[in-house]
């Protein structure tokens, strides 16, 4: 069960530092965000909420992205959800880390320690977008 943010002052510092302004929804879908430490699905926070919105939830994941405070994984067609580092901003995202996906429950989490190495792709082409991940699984499901 979803319980009211008591950190009020310090999700909207997060919001503030990535230049969003702190209404409401935003402060509960960054207050949903922050109660997981792997990544989230668009259900994970929908399912948050008593009373969802989908579109407005959306539209708050949109911002997030576009402004440098999450960024997503997707694999198939999946699509989940990650708090970013500081080093995000609304102009350039740099999450250039790896991240590992469990087969089984399919928990995805940042390995922020290891950086995405550097590829040499054939004369011509451009690159908008990296993603590595590690797929096997996770300590909960090896036991
Ligand atoms: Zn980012
Ligand atoms: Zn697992
Ligand atoms: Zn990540």
């Amino acid at each position: 069960m979803y319980q009211n943010p008591k950190n009020i002052a310090d999700l909207e510092q997060d919001l503030l530092a990535k230049n969003i302004n702190p209404t409401a929804m935003r402060l509960l879908v960054l207050d949903a965000l922050k109660q997981k430490s792997e990544a989230v699905t668009f259900s994970d926070i929908e399912g948050s909420f008593e009373q969802s919105d989908r579109v407005t939830i959306y539209r708050t994941l949109k911002t997030f992205e576009q402004k440098g405070l999450i960024h997503t994984i997707v694999t198939g067609n999946v699509t989940q959800y990650a708090l970013c580092s500081e080093d995000c901003d609304e102009t350039k995202h740099r999450d250039t880390h790896l991240h590992f996906i469990c087969r089984v429950c399919q928990k995805t989490i940042c390995l922020t320690q290891f950086s995405i190495p550097e590829v040499e792709i054939p004369k011509g082409f451009h690159v908008d977008d990296v993603e590595v991940t590690i797929k096997g699984v996770c300590e909960d499901c090896f036991s």
